[in-house]
C-alpha cells in the first residue's frame, strides 16, 4: 500500500483557517501517515501539531514556507526537519514579521486612497497571529465586506502587481533562506515551481543558485500542479540530482486546491525527501 504522505500545508499560526490540532486530525482522517505542518515564515504551530500528532498516532516532521525573493518576483522555499528553536532561523524569520507589519500599513493606506477604508483593521480580524498578517487576510475582509464576490476576485482585482492593494516588498533572498533552513539542520526545498511566471532559463537560473546555497530537493508533486507540471519538474528532480517533495498546500477546506493527502503519487524513479527524515 502507498503511504499517504503531506509535506504542505498551513493552519491559523498563517494563513490557513484550521487550527494546528484541527489540521492535524483531518489529515488523520484522511489517511495521512506522515505530516509536515508548513505554515509561512512561522514555526510557531509545531510543537502544537506535533503533539496532536503524536496523540492521533501519525508521523509529523517540522517544516516552513518561507517567503523570499528571486529575479523581482516572490518565491516559496520549504524548509523541513530542522531545529526550530535554531537563533538564526527564528531571528531570520522574525525580520519576515516586523517587515510584514510594515508591508500591510502600507497595503492599507493604498487601499485608502482609492477609496476603501479600514483594512488594516479589517485583515488583522481575520489573522489569529498578527505577526503572519498576510495578504490572504486582507483578501478575506474585502470578500466578508462585499467588495469582491470571493477571495480570488479579491487577489485578481487588488493585491496581485499592477493593482492597487499591491505594494513592493523586500523579502529575504535566496541565500538567506537556505542558509537558515540547512543552518539549522534542515532540507530545503524549491515550493510549487510551476506557479511562477519566470522563464524557462530564468528557473534554471534559480535552481542552479538555489543549489548553489546548499538547497537539495522540489516540490514536484502539489494541489496546485498539473499532471504536465509534475512531469516537468520530475525531469528536473532528477536533472539536478534533488530530492523530491509532494505536499497538498492545503489552506482551509472552501479556500485548496486539494484536501490534505489528496494529491497524485510522486512518480516512479525520483528520491523521495521523506527517505531522509
Ligand atoms: P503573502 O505571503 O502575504 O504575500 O500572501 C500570499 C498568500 O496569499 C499565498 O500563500 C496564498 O495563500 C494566497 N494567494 C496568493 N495568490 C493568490 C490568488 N491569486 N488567489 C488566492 N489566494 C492567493
Ligand atoms: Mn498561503
Ligand atoms: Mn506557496
Ligand atoms: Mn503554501
Amino acid at each position: 500500500m502507498q503511504l499517504i504522505v503531506d509535506l504542505h500545508c498551513h493552519s491559523t499560526v498563517s494563513d490557513g483557517l484550521l487550527s494546528p490540532e484541527a489540521l492535524v486530525r483531518r489529515a488523520a482522517g484522511n489517511g495521512v501517515s506522515l505530516l509536515s505542518l508548513t505554515d509561512h515564515d512561522g514555526v510557531s504551530g509545531l510543537a502544537r501539531a506535533r503533539q496532536e500528532a503524536e496523540t492521533v498516532g501519525m508521523r509529523f516532521v517540522n517544516g516552513v514556507e518561507i517567503s523570499i525573493e528571486w529575479g523581482g518576483a516572490q518565491v516559496h522555499l520549504l524548509g523541513y526537519r530542522f531545529d526550530a528553536d535554531d537563533a538564526a532561523l527564528t531571528g531570520g524569520l522574525a525580520s519576515i514579521h516586523s517587515g510584514r507589519l510594515v508591508r500591510a500599513r502600507s497595503m492599507s493606506e493604498s487601499l485608502e486612497k482609492i477609496g476603501i477604508a479600514g483594512c488594516f483593521e479589517g485583515a488583522m480580524r481575520f489573522a489569529e497571529n498578527p505577526k503572519l498578517i498576510s495578504r490572504a487576510h486582507f483578501a478575506r475582509h474585502l470578500a466578508a465586506t462585499g467588495v469582491c464576490k470571493d477571495v480570488r476576485s479579491v487577489f485578481d482585482s487588488y493585491l496581485v502587481p499592477g493593482k492597487p492593494g499591491y505594494v513592493e516588498h523586500r523579502w529575504p533572498t535566496v541565500a538567506e533562506a537556505v542558509g537558515w533552513i540547512v543552518g539549522a539542520g534542515g532540507i530545503a526545498a524549491v515550493a510549487h515551481p510551476a506557479r511562477y511566471a519566470f522563464s524557462r532559463g530564468e528557473m534554471r537560473k534559480l535552481l542552479d543558485e538555489f543549489k548553489q546555497c546548499g538547497g537539495q530537493a522540489i516540490e514536484v508533486v502539489s494541489g496546485s500542479h498539473s499532471v504536465d507540471d509534475v512531469g516537468t519538474y520530475s525531469r528536473i528532480a532528477r536533472e539536478y540530482g534533488f530530492m523530491a517533495t509532494s505536499g497538498s498546500d492545503f489552506h482551509g477546506p472552501d479556500e485548496s486546491y486539494a484536501d490534505l493527502g489528496r494529491v497524485a503519487s510522486l512518480p516512479e524513479g525520483l528520491t523521495p525527501v521523506w527517505e531522509s527524515f
